[in-house]
């Protein structure tokens, strides 16, 4: 039986971790922390560029 890893972002033990590379870095998490990474960042995505159409829109009135 292979050893069960520890996740470092939500402190579960999982079958096995995933290299996450954020920011230039290589960071090691589950699966699910991944997913959520990943959901995040496009959500961070989103919401920046939701913010740029309301400051363009702004700047031709
Ligand atoms: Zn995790």
């Amino acid at each position: 039986m292979a050893p069960m890893a520890t996740c470092k972002e939500c402190d579960n033990e999982v079958d096995k971790l995933v290299t996450v590379k954020a920011g230039g870095k290589s960071k090691k998490m589950c699966e699910d922390c991944r997913d959520r990474a990943r959901e995040e960042a496009a959500i961070a995505e989103e919401s920046e560029s939701v913010v740029q159409n309301m400051m363009g829109f702004k700047g031709r009135r």
